[in-house]
């Protein structure tokens, strides 16, 4: 493990890093090769409901109070995005084109002056619901919408 401050950040690294940071793990241990993105979404479930062991039991602010459970969230959130890039490079997925495809239709969905401050809470509530009720029972194999 490296000391503090010569860790990659946010700031400085790209996804493709990250991802070629995977990559060149998984290579050196005989790990590629047999990418299933099925088992790579299975995976970043379990390490996601890793994440949710954390909150398990405690309210939001606990945990954020709590500082010894700050380094375990980081490292299962690490865990998760590991997966997220495994998922992505056995699909050929370009994380940053389908986050902000993704970004652009959660715009249309959740239209903004929906949810203005100038609305009640009530309102919101409304919005939220209506929005949800709309877009629920959909499946890509369906027909329709074309993503590619
Ligand atoms: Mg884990």
């Amino acid at each position: 493990m490296l000391l503090g401050g010569m860790f990659m950040n946010d700031q400085e690294t790209t996804i493709s890093e990250l991802k070629q940071k995977v990559l060149e793990f998984r290579k050196k241990r005989g790990w590629t090769g047999m990418e299933n993105p099925k088992d790579a979404a299975l995976s970043l479930v379990l390490e996601a409901a890793e994440l949710l062991e954390h909150f398990q039991w405690k309210t939001g602010a606990e945990v954020k109070r709590e500082a010894r459970l700050y380094g375990p969230v980081c490292d299962e959130l690490a865990d998760v995005i590991w997966w997220v890039l495994v998922v992505a490079d056995s699909m050929n997925i370009d994380v940053s084109k389908a986050f902000e495809k993704k970004l652009a239709k959660n715009k249309e969905k959740w239209p903004e002056h929906l949810f203005s401050k100038e609305k009640t809470l009530e309102e919101r509530d409304r919005a939220y619901y209506r929005i949800k009720a709309k877009h629920r029972g959909g499946h890509p194999l369906a027909g329709g919408e074309e993503d590619r």
